[in-house]
């Protein structure tokens, strides 16, 4: 039984318990070291694409497990019970999994999805500059064709797990549009440069790329020249939200346990500090959050495996929702926790590091904020 978790199916606890397993066992328990050392170790990603999450999104033909939207969810709110960093390694790879199984021509696909399903290639996705997030029209990196290719010149910010991935999606203007290309980690003209010291998700190893005359085969070109940002990179980035909200359920879930555990061990004033009404307070609207962040999520999955209109807009909701409510349950479990809370040998200050994160990433709370207000569906009527 895992506390506070009312609103699945059978099947869907099942999962989640199997998933939770995994986590619980290979990821959870090395958190906060790798949290210190700024690092996810290789071979957890690889015991995560023997165990097929690498390949969550991928079609069995390819490799994949092909699961379904709920099953995704579900996964990401396992590892990212376990550790915001992992999941943000398959966040990132999942959406360069989508966007080479949705817009890949047939050669493109059979090259590369069994290497992505696989983990042999661990993928990146690399859009935001040091002057382009939010409105990433503003992108300068370009793309110019020579001979039978492409060269490209510029750079990327903050690009999660560009220290460790081997392939990378990338975003570039090419004659006043944008277009996406898939470019091996060695191609010449290419380098990384390593971001340490993030506030949270420290472990998923950002870098900067760039780009110096980085000559890239025609046969890297996804989708159509000019078909980049729109359908691309915002098709990705559903994906992407998609799994960090269920990130964040899973994050605010451990916040919960944490939360629990830790208030009913602890004594203050001759009792648990759990019989401090206060105290139950913060752990009440935690586990509703919890509640209420995984029903959205539940239902952005179903509409987005059913294709439903409403489908952007629920995951916008699901995302807006969990993050902004799991950066509340984690600053509630530092503070449940006091000073041990603030201790850098425990959980508490890296799920509140982590959750701020989840804020500001795919989509921040002001974009959301003003996104969801838009894509709310309305029907003008006469009264
Ligand atoms: C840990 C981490 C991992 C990341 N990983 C990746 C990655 O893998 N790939 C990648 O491409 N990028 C990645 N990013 C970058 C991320 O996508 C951007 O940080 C995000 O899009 C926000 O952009 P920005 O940081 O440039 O903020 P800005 O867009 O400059 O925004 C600054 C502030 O202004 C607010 N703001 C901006 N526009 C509006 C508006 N219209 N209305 C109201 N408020 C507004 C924002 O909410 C924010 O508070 C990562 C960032 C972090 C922190």
């Amino acid at each position: 039984m895992i506390a506070g978790v009312h609103s699945l199916t059978d099947v869907q606890g099942k999962i989640l318990r199997n998933h939770r397993r995994f986590s619980e066992t290979e990821i959870a328990p090395h958190a906060n070291e790798w949290d210190r050392a700024g690092r996810v170790p290789r071979e957890v990603v690889t015991a995560m694409a023997q165990a097929g999450h690498m390949g969550a999104l991928i079609p069995a033909e390819y490799g994949g497990a092909e699961l379904n939207m709920i099953e995704f969810g579900l996964l990401n709110e396992a590892i990212g019970f376990g550790c915001s960093s992992v999941r943000s390694v398959l966040t990132v790879h999942s959406m360069v999994s989508q966007a080479v199984t949705r817009w890949g021509s047939v050669e493109q696909r059979h090259a590369w999805l069994p290497r992505l399903a696989g983990g042999e290639w661990i993928g990146a996705f690399a859009l935001s500059e040091a002057e382009a997030g939010s409105d990433v029209a503003q992108i300068t990196t370009t793309a110019t064709p020579e001979g039978d290719g492409y060269v490209l010149d510029g750079a990327k910010r903050w690009i999660t797990y560009g220290q460790g991935a081997d392939v990378f999606l990338v975003f570039a203007g090419y004659q006043g549009r944008y277009s996406a290309f898939v470019i091996e980690r060695d191609t010449p003209g290419l380098s990384v440069v390593p971001i340490d010291g993030m506030l949270g998700t420290r472990a998923s190893m950002l870098a900067e790329l760039r780009f110096d005359g980085c000559r890239v085969p025609r046969s890297g070109l996804l989708g159509r020249p000019g078909f980049g940002l729109a359908p691309v990179a915002s098709a990705a980035l559903d994906i992407g939200r998609y799994s960090v909200a269920w990130g964040s359920v899973g994050l605010a879930q451990a916040c919960l346990e944490s939360s629990l555990g830790y208030a009913r061990e602890r004594r203050a004033f001759g009792v648990p500090v759990f019989d401090h009404q206060l105290v139950q307070r913060l752990i009440t609207d935690m586990a509703t959050t919890v509640s209420a962040a995984r029903l959205l999520g539940l239902q952005a999955g179903e509409m987005m495996q059913a294709g439903a209109p409403g489908a952007i807009a629920a995951v916008w909701m699901a995302k807006y929702f969990a993050s902004t409510g799991a950066f509340r349950a984690a600053s509630d479990t530092v503070q449940i926790h006091g000073a041990y809370g603030c201790d850098p040998a425990g959980a508490p200050q890296r799920l509140f590091r982590d959750a701020k994160v989840m804020e500001i990433i795919e989509g921040s709370t002001q974009i959301q904020q003003t996104m969801i207000a838009r894509l709310v569906p309305y029907e003008e009527r006469r009264t």
